[in-house]
């Protein structure tokens, strides 16, 4: 369904370019969400609160409010508000679930989100959209934010330290991430091109644990080290073969059903890790520089 459909139904107003409903002193917004993973937004609701939910809160929390698909979400603070999906038939319905879960937060001392995420304090002149919530600020101390985190940014992302530990680490997070297709080879006598979808993951974790920053540049790196590895495993494969075979690899390339097999598992192979590449670009890209420059060029809108 629409959002605008939606928010009409259940009696959301549009505020600043938010649909919005305050109930029992909480302001719940609709968004236009995109779950992890997933290309489609979909409309849930964002409730956002004052402060981080705990663990233990967010036990309860499951516990006793019953919604059925709840995830935490961070708006300008850490952890501190929730994502429903919003299945009612009508507004009553609605209502009707507000008036229980606003209880439940009141009980778990969840207070709504009403000062400036940047100062602390309560007599903000200005609003953002952060996650699709509004959220009141001071527009002096989001510009103050913005300036600080552009010139950490800038500091950080000229520094080379750790880079080549990094680098090495991403080389061999990348092997590591290959590990379960020799695995399988070895098991079923077959490769599954799909488990590729591992070395641009492993590899970035490797380059995590190096410790060096993480620049824009990084997403190349990780895709550069996955297409010599990608390749290089699918060699790996016809090299052994060869050596099954006790002829050299281009005795064994000689025969022209060898090669034809050859050059198209060499073909997949590139195949298979540009679109491990691809599946993994977005969860990776979260991770760098470039996520928090886009953040921070929407709070300046
Ligand atoms: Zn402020």
């Amino acid at each position: 369904m629409k959002l605008d459909k939606m928010a009409e139904k259940l009696g959301f107003q549009q505020k600043s370019g938010v649909f919005s409903r305050v109930y029992n002193g909480y302001e719940v917004n609709l968004v236009a969400y995109k779950l992890p993973g997933a290309y489609v937004p979909m409309p849930m609701l964002l409730i956002v609160f004052s402060k981080t939910i705990d663990k233990d809160t967010f036990k309860k929390f499951g516990k006793v409010s019953g919604i059925r698909v709840f995830i935490k979400e961070s708006v300008a603070l850490k952890d501190n508000a929730i994502l429903a999906y919003p299945s009612f038939k009508n507004q009553e319905k609605f209502d009707a679930f507000l008036e229980q879960k606003t209880k439940i937060f009141k009980e778990l001392n969840l207070g709504q989100f009403d000062y400036c995420p940047y100062c602390g304090k309560e007599d903000t002149d200005s609003t953002r959209i952060i996650k699709g919530a509004l959220v009141h600020v001071h527009d002096a101390c989001v510009k103050d934010f913005v300036e600080k985190v552009n010139t950490h940014l800038n500091t950080v992302g000229n520094s080379k330290e750790h880079l080549i530990k990094s680098t090495i680490y991403a080389i061999l997070g990348g092997i590591i991430g290959l590990i379960p297709s020799v695995i399988i080879l070895y098991a079923i006598g077959f490769y599954s091109a799909w488990l590729f979808i591992l070395i641009p993951f492993a590899a970035f974790y490797g380059y995590k644990k190096g410790g060096a920053q993480r620049g824009s540049f990084v997403m190349i790196l990780i895709a550069a080290i996955s297409l010599i590895l990608g390749p290089s495993f699918m060699l790996f494969v016809y090299y052994n073969l060869s050596v099954y075979l006790e002829v050299t690899f281009s005795e064994m390339l000689a025969d022209p059903e060898i090669a034809g097999g050859f050059t198209q598992d060499m073909i997949l192979s590139v195949v298979f890790t540009l679109i491990a590449i691809w599946a993994s670009w977005k969860s990776i890209y979260k991770q760098t520089h470039g996520q928090i420059k886009k953040d921070i060029q929407e709070l300046n809108n």
